[in-house]
């Protein structure tokens, strides 16, 4: 067993660093609190952000190592204390952040442009958004009422459906015998390899929501209703608009690849169809059978095997790539395999402050185990690009965030399917198709859907049947004929937490964005663009210093532009062609 050593952090909750760091952090948190910001910008600004930096050198590191204790075990009561702690302490750090916010504001944007001295022209990017967001703050009286106000409201909608949908069972015959399955467990029977099991986990699953579908179409509305509201109070034309500008997109860059995606999805129902007929079926494929398996790979790897391979293909695109996962393998910053009470699914956490990152994974020795392997030490990469930032400048947007992580992943998987027999070549291609559908045509359906609910429940709530026929018209208008349209999902609203959270509108289009924008950096890659390794570092650098367009642009590629977009979907049409051609 691999574990990762936690310890370069903090040796023990109990350990005199651990205490130490989290008296010093109340200490500076309450000469924060109590900072006197005056008429001086450089000064009063100086000292916030000094004073600020400090406390998030604190409070990050003594936050994520409860985090990462907690997500490998989850018994661990010490973990889930400080977490508790830890979530307050940095709770509270709003007021201080919300007054800075406001007397930054209180200053024209040429005092901001102005600054002479270097902590302050470095933070310039920063201070600029404070003042340009806080046209769309309340006033502190309804900001605080507010922000109560979504606790007993919103958010209980929020937890009620997470309740219903938590606590939600159904039967189900397995093997000969009934089991009782929970609606997690029901759906991961999508990828089994029977398929009149699949068949089966689907029809339970839509039965199942049934029950359940009054309440939280209730909660839905509950939410978006508030959404639409406060969105408007604070100056917003829609929550889509909301959500693009906190996402630091604009909406000329969402519509050239929304039109982009749109264009190619024909392309998209090409291989849905092939996989179909792969599969037996006449009328498109089911939506039961979106993860289906259509060959087996005997394609194994023990863990030194794929982190040779991961290492290798890394060395290929430069030899700081590879050191940097080099360097995660020999600080023992992986924590590999599956075991109880850890977690499950894959993530990595960036240390800034430390010059560390942790990547969990649950390797089994699979080939999907090798490209999540190579998708979190990309993850890792970005955040080395970020080892000397800021803490206050440490943060990238969603739309941002995968770039390092798919560009990774791509390098893997495209060496894999070169030294890969034809058997495995159809099971690593479809794969990746399997997974860039779901990122471009499932994420739209997603898209137009929330789209739909936001504009009409301006008029009133929407009925489960509304919301059912929006959720199918979604599915009819991406999938098209790709999908048998006797076998869709009427209740993907109901599969999906992300709509009942005030807070995280629109938590789609940013991972089409994510997956397109890394293939398209890849294809300049490809195409041989010179300076590319040293561009890319200083695009990753960029990310948290400048609105996406702008990161962008740092390497001279325009997002408002169509092209770009159909450019990046040209790479996954490849894949297509490639696997329809191997199928054949
Ligand atoms: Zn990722």
């Amino acid at each position: 067993m691999t574990y990762w050593d936690l310890t370069t952090i903090y040796p023990s909750f109990e350990s005199d660093t651990y205490q130490n760091d989290l008296t010093k952090l109340k200490t500076l948190m309450a000469e924060l609190e109590t900072l006197e910001l005056t008429d001086d910008f450089t000064k009063s600004a100086t000292a916030y952000i000094e004073k600020a930096n400090a406390v998030l050198k604190l409070l990050f590191p003594l936050n994520i190592y409860a985090h990462l204790t907690f997500s490998v075990d989850s018994s661990n009561q010490a973990a889930i204390k400080y977490s508790d702690t830890l979530g307050m302490l940095q709770a509270q750090l709003a007021a201080p952040a919300v007054k800075f916010q406001k007397w930054v504001a209180s200053f024209d944007a040429d005092t901001i442009e102005n600054v002479t001295d270097n902590l302050l022209v470095e933070h310039k990017f920063f201070m600029h958004e404070l003042q340009q967001n806080a046209a769309y703050l309340l006033s502190e009286k309804e900001e605080v009422l507010l922000s109560k106000l979504r606790q007993v409201g919103a958010n209980a909608w929020g937890d009620l459906m997470a309740k219903l949908t938590g606590n939600l069972q159904a039967e189900i015959e397995l093997d000969g015998k009934t089991e009782t399955l929970t609606l997690t467990m029901l759906r991961n029977l999508a990828s089994h390899k029977d398929s009149a099991v699949r068949k089966r986990a689907y029809q339970t699953e839509l039965n199942a929501y049934s029950k359940i579908e009054e309440s939280i179409a209730a909660a839905l509305n509950g939410i978006k209703g508030d959404v639409n509201m406060t969105s408007k109070m604070r100056g917003f034309d829609s929550p889509l608009a909301e959500a693009v500008h906190n996402s630091r997109l604009d909406l000329a860059t969402l519509d050239a690849m929304l039109s982009a995606m749109t264009d190619k999805l024909p392309v998209f129902r090409k291989y849905l169809k092939r996989k179909a007929k792969l599969l037996g079926h006449k009328n498109g494929l089911p939506f039961y059978d979106l993860f289906a398996p259509i060959n087996e790979s005997d394609m194994t790897y023990s863990y030194d095997e794929a982190k040779q391979f991961v290492l290798d293909n890394f060395a290929t695109f430069s030899e700081e790539l590879k050191n940097s996962a080099q360097k995660a393998f020999d600080d023992n910053w992986v924590d590999v395999e599956p075991r109880k009470g850890k977690r499950g699914g894959a993530f990595c956490a960036p240390i800034i402050g430390r010059r560390q990152s942790r990547v969990m994974l649950n390797f089994t020795g699979s080939f999907d185990g090798v490209t999540t392997m190579a998708h979190e030490l990309g993850h890792a990469y970005h955040n080395w690009q970020l080892f000397d930032e800021h803490m206050l400048l440490a943060d990238y947007p969603l739309p941002l965030a995968e770039t390092a992580s798919i560009f990774c992943e791509t390098i893997v998987t495209n060496a894999a399917i070169k030294k890969a027999d034809k058997n495995e070549a159809i099971y690593i291609l479809e794969k990746s198709i399997m997974n860039s559908t779901q990122v471009i045509v499932d994420i739209m359906s997603r898209f137009i859907f929330e789209k739909t609910v936001f504009d009409n429940r301006q008029q009133g709530p929407l009925s489960v049947d509304m919301l059912k026929q929006a959720m199918l018209d979604a599915q009819l208008q991406t999938y098209g004929d790709g999908l048998d349209k006797d076998f869709m999902h009427p209740y993907m609203w109901a599969c999906k937490s992300h709509y009942y959270s005030a807070y995280n509108n629109y938590y789609n289009y940013p991972y089409a964005f994510g997956l397109l924008f890394a293939l398209g950096l890849y294809a300049e890659y490809q195409n041989g663009r010179p300076n590319f390794v040293a561009d890319y570092n200083q695009l990753l650098k960029n990310t948290t210093r400048m609105n996406v367009k702008d990161v962008a642009a740092s390497m001279g590629i325009d997002v408002t532009k169509k092209d770009f977009w159909l450019a990046s979907l040209g790479i996954i049409e490849q894949q297509i062609e490639q696997f329809i051609e191997l199928t054949n």
